[in-house]
């Protein structure tokens, strides 16, 4: 049976500051629930999918179009976890452009404009999303991740954009070893989590 309502940790209109739509407004739904179990994840808070509200796919696309919100980015927590084609059709009939931000260790349920895939070690990403994914955004953690990022890399569509994110807590070390990087394989493209330098959600 199809999902109608999904376990909602928040949701607001905001700045998305990663990846490809870095500097876009956009207006996030984080769902909870996630079992990839990242030691580094900043929102441990969302794991746990049964202490968030539910929403129903109406109610959620009513807050959306209250803002002035021109996407929605499904984020979480690991929202892939769900099917959200409900939510996708309703958001796609009052004219939001849908996107998802999955680590990818489930196959993508729902109708998604934008499908960003952060893998992640502690979990191995599903097949099918590497045919489907729009940017592959690989955050690093230390030097043997870039190795990691290419094994990715090298599954993804052709038209797959590559974005590698230094891990916010070891920025300092890790941002110089990325520019040099991309220098050296401009395929790839810096994303800096522009939303925490610029002070927003
Ligand atoms: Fe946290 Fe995302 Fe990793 Fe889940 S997949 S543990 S939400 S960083």
């Amino acid at each position: 049976m199809e999902n109608t309502s999904w376990p909602i940790m928040e949701h607001f209109y905001t700045i998305q500051g990663e990846g490809a739509h870095q500097g876009c407004a956009a207006y996030f739904v984080r769902l909870g629930g996630c079992d990839v179990g990242c030691h580094w994840c900043d929102v441990k808070d969302s794991w746990d999918a049964s202490q968030w509200p539910a929403m129903t796919a109406s109610e959620i696309t009513k807050q959306i179009t209250k803002s002035n919100a021109p996407i929605t980015i499904i984020t979480g927590g690991e929202p892939a976890m769900y099917d959200l084609s409900v939510l996708t059709t309703c958001l796609h009939e009052v004219g939001q452009k849908t996107h998802i931000e999955t680590s990818g260790a489930y196959p993508v349920k729902g109708d998604f404009d934008w499908i960003t895939f952060s893998p992640k070690k502690f979990k191995k990403p599903d097949e099918s999303i590497y045919p489907i994914a729009h940017e592959l955004k690989v955050v690093i953690f230390n030097k043997s991740d870039f190795k990691w990022a290419e094994e990715h890399a090298s599954k993804v569509n052709s038209n797959c954009k590559l974005f590698l994110q230094p891990e916010w807590s070891k920025k300092e070390e890790i941002l110089p070893l990325i520019i040099e990087y991309v220098k050296k394989y401009p395929k790839w493209e810096i994303s800096i989590q522009a939303h925490k330098y610029i002070n927003v959600p």
